[in-house]
């Protein structure tokens, strides 16, 4: 009997998922001569776009419009808001010349794109009866990233960042647009089996130029946290910057207020992190390029072999016609072992194995990709079978992930606890705190450990005292080794 195992995956993620990208070609990292960029191999791309399409719907569903805004940024737009490019300044890529000549402005490869985008609405907006507009782009973004990259997790050029802007005429209405904003990303991320934790960053840490911002983060396999969506109130500092004023509805005219949000090539890395195992990827099955590969067993004579290789052609235009991505692997080079292991590193949710035995009986063996676990099945059953098992899949591999996260939450109330929780390092503390930076700060230095920000929604810790300080704490707050 075959069991997954997961024992490479939680002890060396690192190289397990430098592992798993190659082996299944999903990106190819490393090899291009400029660090921090990567490929996405044909696979992978097809894992791509279907997350993509699920963001597109997403956000169109909600009544946001997609755009596309140049990629250059002028330096003179760039630094009108003085604490954006404050954030962003010292990761900037400068485009300095235009052939052999030396450009009057410079131009920034955009790492974002809210003050272009500003610009714009400036010359598009002039009353609140337009308002609220909401836009988005899916885009590259280039960041000068200093630490160390890593394939799909930190990147100088982000491959796959949707960004979303929407501007309103009210401070109330951009409050509302943040809580979409939440909810789109929690439909997302549960349609994709992520778990979550969603926390206000503190404000040493929020986005550069925004009122606050409200981050996601997972937990990888490592216990360490990585940050995989976010959302920001802007509120007028943008419009501010570029003197734009709108009319509202008694007549005055005043700054409109805007937010901000983006997930990016993190969701696919997230995906391929929380599902896998030992064997490869677990691919939920509505976004598997290929969700059932049929193998033929060849044994016997050439005749047997032909009629075990008919029968996987059939099955394969059966389940095609009923919807399914599928296809039958008839190399003859590759033993059926080899087979199992080449897809199975793929993580094509289901497995049709075809032999004699199959034929003769019409009684098929399925495999299901997430537990290993096999059936036998009757042929005309085939389909309505992979259709229901689907369902149990994207349900065990959700539950699973979410059992991770959750028993990676520890929930202390004293510094002796958290040094204990700290030797190990794995997963999310919180702790109750006084909300004043010198005490996060403490705990972050003491426990080499960074702010995660308070739990959001606001969770009140009652009656308990901060324990640094000993004050009365006013909230929950977490911290982690983050990516
Ligand atoms: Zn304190």
């Amino acid at each position: 009997m075959t069991a997954i195992t997961r024992d490479r995956w939680r002890s060396n993620f690192s190289e397990w998922f430098d592992w798993v990208i190659e082996e299944a070609e999903v990106y190819d990292y490393g090899r291009y001569p400029v660090k921090g960029m990567g490929v996405w191999m044909p696979y992978g791309f097809q894992i791509r776009r279907r997350v993509l399409e699920l963001i597109r719907e997403l956000h169109d569903r909600r009544g946001h419009e997609e755009v596309l805004f140049p990629l250059l940024i002028p330096e003179t737009l760039l630094r009108k808001e003085s604490e954006h490019i404050r954030g962003f300044e010292d990761e900037v890529y400068w485009v300095t010349h235009g052939g052999l000549e030396p450009l009057d402005v410079k131009l920034a490869l955009r790492p974002t794109s809210e003050t272009n985008i500003t610009y714009y609405e400036s010359l598009w907006i002039k009353s609140y009866k337009q308002l609220p507009k909401k836009y988005y782009q899916i885009v590259s973004v280039f960041r000068y990233e200093t630490k160390a990259t890593r394939a799909m997790i930190r990147l100088r050029e982000v491959t796959t960042f949707k960004e979303a802007h929407t501007i309103h005429d009210s401070f109330e209405d951009s409050e509302r647009q943040v809580l979409e904003a939440i909810e789109i990303y929690r439909e997302l991320f549960d349609n994709l089996g992520i778990p979550y934790v969603i926390s206000r960053r503190p404000e040493w840490d929020k986005f550069a130029g925004a009122l606050y911002t409200i981050a996601f983060d997972t937990v990888m396999p490592d216990g360490r946290v990585l940050q995989i969506g976010t959302a920001h109130n802007l509120g007028q500092n943008f419009t501010r910057a570029f003197d734009f004023k709108i009319q509202l509805q008694d007549g005055s005219l005043d700054y409109p207020w805007q937010t901000s949000y983006g997930v990016s090539d993190r969701v696919i890395a997230t995906i391929i992190a929380v599902h896998g195992d030992d064997r490869g990827l677990v691919l939920p099955p509505h976004i598997a390029p290929i969700q059932v590969v049929v193998i033929p067993i060849p044994v016997g004579s050439e005749e047997e072999k032909r009629l075990v290789l008919e029968e996987a052609r059939s099955i394969s235009r059966v389940l095609e016609e009923r919807g399914f991505r599928v296809r039958v692997d008839e190399r003859e080079e590759l033993r059926p072992g080899a087979k199992y292991y080449y897809w199975e590193a793929r993580g094509v949710p289901v497995r049709v194995d075809v032999g004699l035995e199959e034929v003769k009986t019409g009684v098929l063996t399925v495999v299901r990709r997430d537990t290993l676990d096999r059936y036998k099945v009757a042929g005309e059953e085939l389909p309505s079978f992979i259709a229901k098992l689907f369902n149990d899949i994207t349900v065990n591999i959700k539950r699973r992930a979410w059992d991770y996260l959750l028993s990676s939450i520890r929930r202390v109330t004293s510094m002796d606890e958290a040094r204990e929780w700290a030797g190990e390092k794995r997963g999310i503390l919180e702790m109750p705190w006084c909300s004043r930076e010198e005490c996060a700060r403490r705990v972050e230095e003491e426990l080499e450990v960074k702010t995660l920000g308070v739990v959001w929604p606001f969770e009140e810790a009652r009656g308990l005292a901060c324990p640094i300080c000993g004050r009365p704490a006013v909230t929950w707050v977490r911290y982690a080794k983050t990516y």
